[in-house]
């Protein structure tokens, strides 16, 4: 692998281009013109401006993004998360127009983009999955009803193509099904472009606990272990942590074994998560992420495996560089997630940094593209940064966790910075285990 095109921004970007300096392979950073500024922009070998501001005409910009790497010679193309980086099409255009993409083939990415058929997948593939519909809620109400009843209430109706937490929505008796159910059929169909909606059991008090996956094309496959990603608002995740308190090495075994043997069984490749609700002791799949995850480093602390330059690795037809039993899990990893976020509202609040000092000392990490001067700007996800710990132990890694949240300085813009200081210093999250409500319930009795 001799150039790797970067089709993403921000932190992961920065991310992306430290592995190809390690790797000694070279890089070319697109961005659009709100991002000339960015960090791995300038530090970059080459960079092209792709197009205007808005994500639709420049990272999602699939023509703009293979003719940059048509006129810069790259050779590969790393979507990062988000953005382009679980569109089938784009991954099936990238490898067509002759170039290598940095992920899993197109079929995988197509049949876990579909969350029926992803679902449908694991089933035959062993892997326990919640109670639910088993394949798309079908257009008689009464069919609906029948299903429903069978799962037992409450029940939750899923769009097929949701993503990012959206559509999906709580259905606590029959008098409101068929209501819920076009609802949240119309919100997909505006959002997503599809439709198709299953039902769920709505687990009333689960964690989220996910399993990091990475295999490459000679049919190995290994798990990583797993992340609790429990602590969400909006089913979108605030802290994360590696391991999940609580789960014991059998479980661990149990349940990595049966991704490993999913991930034969489809013929995956590169890094990949799956994400279990996890109650009572039972673990039930919900979906799977084929890409490089935001939460990421507490694995990488955890088990001391670089992900991405691995998923670099397999993309070049590189066996892995780890077996199943090199993987060992060393302490334990917690990362926050910095947003440029009014503390209040919590609504995205850009602007410029007019300071910024990044914590340090053993076992800290910072994951961020910004500095000093840096404008955040309006256009993209609030999060400017990721700031992870790792200690012997999960006392450590949180008390490393305080003392890197009292000494980083984002100044200029409202961060969610004392929130996290909250959360680290919440009696329940301590205690470890919390379920995935928790921290709603917790900021609607401030
Ligand atoms: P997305 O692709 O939008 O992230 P997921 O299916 O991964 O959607 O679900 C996101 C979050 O929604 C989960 O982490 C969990 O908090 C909540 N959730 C999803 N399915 C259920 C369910 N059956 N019961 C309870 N909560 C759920």
């Amino acid at each position: 692998m001799q150039k790797i095109l970067i089709a993403n921004r921000g932190e992961i970007a920065l991310r992306i281009l430290r592995a190809c300096r390690e790797l000694d392979i070279r890089s070319v950073a697109v961005h659009s013109a709100a991002d000339r500024e960015l960090k791995h922009v300038r530090l970059a070998d080459e960079s092209v401006c792709i197009g205007p501001n808005n994500a639709h005409d420049s990272y999602l910009n699939i023509p703009a993004i293979v003719a940059a790497a048509e006129v810069t010679d790259a050779t590969a193309i790393h979507p990062g998360y988000g953005f382009l980086s679980e569109n089938a099409d784009f991954a099936e255009r990238v490898e067509q127009s002759g170039f290598t993409f940095i992920g899993p083939r197109p079929e995988s990415i197509r049949t876990m983009g579909d969350k029926v058929s992803a679902i449908r997948a694991m089933r035959e593939a062993g892997v326990p999955c919640v109670p639910g519909s088993d394949g798309p809620v079908p257009d008689d109400p009464d069919e609906a009803l029948r299903i429903a009843a069978e799962i037992g209430y409450p029940v939750m109706i899923k769009a097929a193509s949701g993503g990012g937490g959206r559509g999906m929505r709580v259905v606590h008796s029959e008098a409101a099904l068929p209501n819920a159910i076009s609802l949240t059929r119309s919100e997909a169909e505006t959002a997503f472009g599809d439709g198709t909606v299953y039902m769920e059991k709505y687990l009333e008090r689960p964690r989220h606990v996910e399993v990091q996956v990475l295999a490459d094309r000679h049919g190995n496959a290994i798990h990583l272990g797993e992340r609790d990603c429990s602590m969400q608002r909006r089913h979108q995740k605030v802290v994360e942590e590696a391991p999940a308190p609580g789960i014991t090495e059998a479980q661990r075994r149990y349940i990595g074994e049966r991704c490993v043997e999913a991930c034969r069984q489809m013929g995956y490749r590169g890094a990949g998560t799956f994400e279990f609700l996890y109650e009572d002791g039972e673990f039930y799949f919900i979906e799977m992420n084929t890409r490089i995850q935001v939460e990421h480093p507490v694995t990488e602390m955890v088990t001391g495996c670089d992900l991405i330059a691995e998923q670099i690795r397999v993309a070049a037809g590189e066996p892995l560089s780890w077996r199943q039993e090199d993987i060992e899990i060393r302490g334990h990893a917690v990362e926050c997630r910095v947003n440029a976020e009014d503390p209040k509202s919590l609504m995205p609040c850009p602007g410029t940094i007019d300071h910024f000092h990044a914590p340090g000392g053993p076992g800290v990490r910072v994951d961020s593209h910004v500095y000093t001067g840096y404008a955040v700007p309006p256009y993209y996800d609030s999060m400017i940064g990721k700031l992870i710990t790792h200690g012997p132990s999960r006392d450590s890694a949180l008390a490393r966790m305080r003392t890197a949240l009292a000494e980083i300085i984002v100044s200029g813009i409202g961060t969610n910075i004392a929130l996290q200081q909250e959360i680290i210093g919440d009696a329940a999250f301590r205690a470890g285990g919390t379920d995935i409500h928790y921290l709603e319930k917790k900021l609607a009795l401030d």
